[in-house]
């Protein structure tokens, strides 16, 4: 008898090192890939143009790759737990095979289709993939999870790791030809802004950056007007290329291989931290800042989305996020920070804004750098710590060049005023073609007045929670 299995990809838009498409090939006779257009993620609490064009692109690559080793995608549109049983009853598939989601609604999702296919007798196979170690492995001495990165991070070194499995030469599939990939809305971003989708493309970038940027990573990575980052965060977002992979490849001697790896490790300590704390999502991880007194201030909020503050380098971030969907993690911590901090808004406003906008949105990651910066995570910086955005800019962006590629109407400023051009002259301003309060906004708060207010508002909720 013909045994059928069916893949059904997620956020793992791969052929090489892809466990459970490894698996079906070896359990079955024929092999058939399937893509669903869940309803729930593409309607859901954050839609988002970018994320969905560069996934909707990436199926279409991947479509490519499995009709060139022999399967045809099909593509569905629907509900998972009711679309992917039907598809396993019509071709009488006996199992379905998947890459392993670690997200609170990836978990739900596979819990509901798991139990419907068990009711027709269809085994259900999750099999690793997204993590170089899954979220739920790694654990302290006492079995209880981390919430320390450095902890977390020699258990990440010292746990054994699976080996590569390569891409398959051929795919027995049903015969039937690729269904057609449905159009999307196209993206905010300008698509020559987003990294040029699907996997050889990723794959090609990994290379690249394996090679050689990767050694100067450590030198480079802060830097807002350098390209010193890999880029490759859409790909892991939508499992372009494996973890485990990228880790591999760029493992070697030097701080930069060193750090990068590091950084690739963050993402999976903020999968670790959402695995078992799903309440994170909604709320701080730090109970004592859970009901922080934020403001309600609608022109503030407005004001930092549309890069509007006045602060060049916050102004800068916002406007870089916009236009290509995309922002540097330095520019990410200014932003945040300025957000939660010299505004005083509420940090979920800021995250939401982050995911409506960023190719490479990732609830963890994203909720983690969010609690990271607002100071209300895990291992997060202190809340007494709050950026100076014009000594940031001057650090991590020297010469201006960051913030005049973002801020056009700040380009005719010198290096010298570029993150602080509230304090040129009347007669600077004119030099520079840049008026303050008509060309560019004056700042929308003062630094000092704004630190002093977060510090006594951060301070009161940590000592009425000793308190409480
Ligand atoms: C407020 C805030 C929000 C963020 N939101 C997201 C998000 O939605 N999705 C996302 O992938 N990253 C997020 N990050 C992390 C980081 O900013 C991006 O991963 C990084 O800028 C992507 O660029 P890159 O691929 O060139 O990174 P590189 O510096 O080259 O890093 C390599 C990879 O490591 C991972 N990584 C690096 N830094 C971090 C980090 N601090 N936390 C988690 N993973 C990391 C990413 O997968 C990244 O692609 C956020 C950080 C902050 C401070």
């Amino acid at each position: 008898m013909t045994r059928t299995a069916i893949v059904w990809f997620r956020r793992d838009l791969r052929v090489h090192d892809h466990p459970a498409l490894t698996a079906a090939i070896a359990a079955a006779d024929v092999v058939i890939p399937v893509f669903v257009f869940d309803e729930v993620l593409l309607a859901g609490k954050w839609p988002a143009p970018n994320r969905v064009w560069f996934m909707r692109e990436s199926v279409a690559a991947l479509s490519g790759e499995l009709a060139a080793r022999g399967a045809g995608l099909r593509v569905l549109r629907g509900k998972p737990a009711d679309v992917i049983p039907a598809l396993a009853a019509e071709t009488g598939a006996a199992d379905v095979y998947v890459t392993r989601d670690a997200t609170p609604y990836g978990r739900r999702r596979d819990r509901a289709v798991a139990e419907a296919l068990a009711a027709g007798g269809i085994g259900f196979h999750a099999r690793t993939g997204l993590y170089v170690h899954e979220p739920d492995t790694l654990a302290t001495k006492d079995g209880r999870p981390f919430s320390v990165f450095g902890a977390f991070k020699r258990a990440w070194d010292a746990a054994p790791r699976r080996a590569l499995v390569p891409a398959p030469d051929a795919i027995p599939g049903d015969g039937r030809a690729a269904d057609p990939i449905p159009d999307v809305a196209a993206p905010t971003a300008s698509a020559d802004h987003i990294p040029t989708p699907g996997e050889s493309a990723a794959r090609d970038r990994l290379a690249k950056w394996a090679v050689q940027p990767v050694a100067d990573y450590a030198a480079n990575r802060d830097r807002l007007d350098l390209a010193g980052t890999s880029r490759l965060s859409q790909d892991l977002r939508f499992g372009l290329v494996s973890p485990l992979d990228v880790v591999e490849r760029a493992e070697g001697d030097g701080d930069g291989r060193r750090v990068f790896v590091s950084e690739v490790a963050w993402r999976e300590f903020y999968a670790h931290v959402l695995w078992h704390h799903p309440r994170v999502a909604g709320e701080a991880y730090q109970r004592a800042f859970q009901h922080l007194p934020v403001r309600d201030d609608p022109a503030a909020l407005q004001a930092w989305k549309a890069g509007q503050t006045g602060y060049p380098v916050v102004d800068a971030a916002m406007r870089q996020l916009a236009a290509t969907g995309f922002m540097h993690n330095r520019a990410r911590m200014i932003a945040a920070s300025f957000l939660t901090k010299h505004l005083l808004l509420d940090r979920r406003l800021g995250e939401a804004h982050f995911m409506a906008h960023l190719t490479d949105g990732d609830l963890a990651s994203n909720n983690g750098g969010w609690q990271w910066t607002a100071s209300t995570g895990t291992d997060s910086q202190p809340y007494f710590r709050v950026f100076n955005p014009v000594l940031q800019g001057q650090r991590n962006d020297p010469q201006g060049d960051y913030v005049r590629r973002w801020v056009p109407e700040l380009r005719g400023v010198s290096p010298a005023r570029i993150q602080d051009p509230w304090a040129m002259s009347a007669l600077e301003q004119t030099a520079a073609g840049c008026r303050i309060g008509i060309d560019y906004p004056a700042p929308i708060v003062d630094h000092a007045e704004a630190r002093a207010r977060a510090l006594a508002v951060y301070g009161e909720a940590k000592a009425g929670s000793g308190r409480g």
